[in-house]
């Protein structure tokens, strides 16, 4: 069947009053984005809390569904007909039609579930239901009426327009990228920190990314890997800023000057106090990392809490209490798990040392890090004046 209109349901949880129109705009940007790169032209329309997409020329309808997927917010995904002759005859016949084609086999049990939301129409919602289950049953014999567990339940909708459908594709879940202001992802090349950049966008949340890069001990291929994993993650979050930032010249000076079991301590405290700095002149309120307890000798509490003292602002780890294989799991579900195990090396893999801190104390680190008094501010400064910014966005499917 080819349906010229989606019906998009979103859960309406949060969206009352004045949030309601933020959201259903928020909402109606994300799925334009979702749409721009599935040939067709589409319409959109807002209505008493749903929202239609209808397209206005051919389009590819397995595309939409996948484009539509990847939309937060979304909790259901109708494929309807809309009719705009409202006559109860031709009503009639339209539905029998539309059974026809959308089931070849009608073998089945089902329910007309009628609303009437234009109460100037003539015909009560219950009489729709009777009339048009019996048309139902006479057109198409086999099929059987179970009013408490149907095999298809027929949505007939009298609105500005008759919504006739029956099928509803689940959506992601979550809220529109874009209500809920803006964060900073710390993105490497891992399998962990995109899925905590999806699980933070899913929420709402705007997402601008930071990658640490280290040339020569990483390569552009490295660096490659995380514009296309920022690429992926943009298929749901929309384009991401990906602040690159040179970080070689702050490894090698505490490379020099600290204890090397104490080196991925204070790198990753470098790390998070340059993000911070980022994010705050990009406008976002917190940072994201894909961290997880006890995963690596840098992720334990106390490394965490060593790690977390430098940020003033709210870090969030979505995946804290993950297992990896449930990670795992996560970043196949959304595409990016091939791309991260990709072998090319992230810079902490080149500094690591044999035996790092696994319970850091911070009065030592903070004692190593003064060590680096004299040029580290210079050194920061740099990195923050040479960052330079990829516009990473999805590519077309
Ligand atoms: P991932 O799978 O995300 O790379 P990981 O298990 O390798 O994580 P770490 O290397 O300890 O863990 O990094 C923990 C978190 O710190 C990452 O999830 C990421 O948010 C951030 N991070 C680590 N290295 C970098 C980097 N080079 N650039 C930006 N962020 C980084
Ligand atoms: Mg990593």
């Amino acid at each position: 069947m080819k349906y010229q209109s989606f019906l998009i349901k979103y859960a309406e949880i949060g969206t009352k009053g004045k949030n309601r129109y933020l959201f259903e705009d928020a909402l109606i940007k994300q799925v334009k984005n979702a749409l721009k790169h599935v040939d067709g032209s589409f319409n959109y329309e807002k209505e008493a809390g749903r929202i239609y997409v209808q397209a206005l020329t051919d389009y590819d309808y397995d595309e939409v569904i996948e484009a539509l997927g990847r939309v937060f917010g979304i909790a259901w995904i109708c494929p309807v007909l809309q009719v705009a002759d409202k006559d109860y005859e031709n009503l009639k016949r339209t539905v029998v039609d539309y059974i026809r084609e959308e089931y070849t086999d009608q073998n089945f049990t089902f329910k007309v579930d009628c609303r009437r939301a234009d109460k100037k129409y003539p015909v009560h919602s219950e009489q729709v239901n009777r009339d048009l289950g019996e048309v139902i049953l006479d057109e198409f014999p086999e099929t059987r009426v179970d009013v408490h567990n149907p095999d298809v339940l027929l949505k007939v909708e009298i609105r500005k327009l008759v919504n006739i459908y029956s099928r509803m594709l689940p959506g992601p879940g979550g809220m529109p990228v874009g209500t809920n202001g803006k964060a900073m992802l710390l993105l490497s090349g891992g399998i962990d920190s995109p899925v905590a950049g999806y699980m933070i966008a899913k929420r709402g949340v705007k997402i601008d990314a930071v990658y640490f890069h280290a040339p020569p001990y990483t390569s552009d291929r490295a660096k490659q890997k995380v514009i296309d994993l920022a690429k992926l993650v943009a298929r749901y979050s929309g384009p991401i800023p990906l602040h690159v930032v040179n970080f070689t010249d702050i490894q090698l000076y505490i490379y020099e000057q600290c204890p090397h079991e104490e080196l991925t301590i204070i790198m990753r405290r470098y790390m998070m106090r340059i993000a911070e700095t980022i994010a705050a002149r990009n406008g976002a309120l917190a940072l994201v990392t894909g961290e997880s307890i006890g995963q690596v000798a840098s992720q334990t509490v106390q490394s965490l809490a060593s790690t977390n003292e430098v940020c003033t602002m709210p870090v969030f780890r979505p995946l804290i209490a993950f297992d990896k294989q449930e990670i795992v799991d996560i970043s196949e579900k959304i595409g990016t798990f091939e791309t991260s195990i990709q072998p090319y090396e992230d810079c902490c893999t080149i500094f690591v040392a044999k035996h790092p801190v696994i319970k850091p104390n911070l009065g030592i680190i903070r004692r190593s890090e003064k060590k680096l008094a004299e040029r580290i501010e210079e050194l920061v400064q740099t990195a923050l004046d040479t960052e330079e910014v990829i516009w990473c966005e999805a590519d077309g499917n």
